[in-house]
């Protein structure tokens, strides 16, 4: 049964429940990823900042919202190691800064957030789109985001079209040799593994779509 939640701070707070229970269901394939392609220590990593975010959620001043759910996170990931930690944590910082301007309209908030968050990863970590880094899922879900926002897509649908996106994007990475990361000290070693990072965005935006089917927002 599916509970129905009516607002876009019950909707952030499911979309981070959803990705806790699915990363606990992918955390060891994660994990193998990242050993097969770089050090290991992704999903070690990833688990550690989803921890602190549990915390940080347990904390929030006041009810949830888009803002403070994504401010949480942003914090937790931003005080975790790796490359991941920082990255992730910028990128969750562009959601905050945009529902700060724009709670209204959900859709739209996340997809300004989600075109600045891959900007700011694309900016601080060199990466562009094909060369096998969480980037390679950030910004096709972006695109997809930017094209619901402008159809006046609701949220389901928006989450759907971009989980879709994140996820082609994901698989894409498993043909590509790295140009970036860890993954491209090794070479032609980490051919026929997906991306971690990517990997983990695609769970991502896949449980925002879990959490925006059993929400019902007013707007
Ligand atoms: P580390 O390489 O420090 O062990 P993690 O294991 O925490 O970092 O994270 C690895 C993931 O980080 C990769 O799967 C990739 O998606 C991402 N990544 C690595 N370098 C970059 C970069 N320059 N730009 C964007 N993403 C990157
Ligand atoms: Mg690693």
């Amino acid at each position: 049964m599916t509970t129905s939640v009516n607002d876009s701070g019950d909707f952030a707070l499911r979309w981070f429940e959803e990705f806790f229970t699915s990363f606990d269901a992918d955390k060891d394939e994660l994990g193998e990823m990242d050993r097969r392609s770089g050090d290991g220590d992704f999903a070690v990593n990833l688990d550690s900042a989803l921890k602190l975010t549990r915390r940080n959620l347990d904390r929030l001043e006041g009810p949830p919202s888009l803002r403070n759910v994504f401010a949480a996170a942003s914090e937790a990931f931003l005080n975790t190691g790796g490359t991941s930690g920082p990255l992730l944590g910028m990128w969750l910082r562009e959601f905050n800064k945009a529902a700060a301007d724009d709670d209204a309209n959900v859709v739209s908030a996340i997809a300004t957030g989600a075109r600045e968050g891959a900007a700011a990863v694309q900016r601080v970590g060199g990466a562009q789109p094909g060369d096998k880094t969480m980037v390679d899922a950030m910004a096709p879900a972006a695109e997809s985001l930017a094209r619901s926002a402008a159809d006046g897509a609701d949220l389901a649908a928006a989450m759907y079209a971009a989980a879709g996106a994140a996820r082609k994007g994901a698989d894409s990475t498993k043909a590509l040799l790295a140009r970036r990361g860890r993954a491209s000290y090794v070479g032609e070693a980490a051919r026929g593994v997906t991306d971690p990072g990517a990997a983990a965005i695609a769970l991502f935006f896949a449980a925002g779509h879990e959490a925006a089917t059993a929400t019902d927002l007013a707007d």
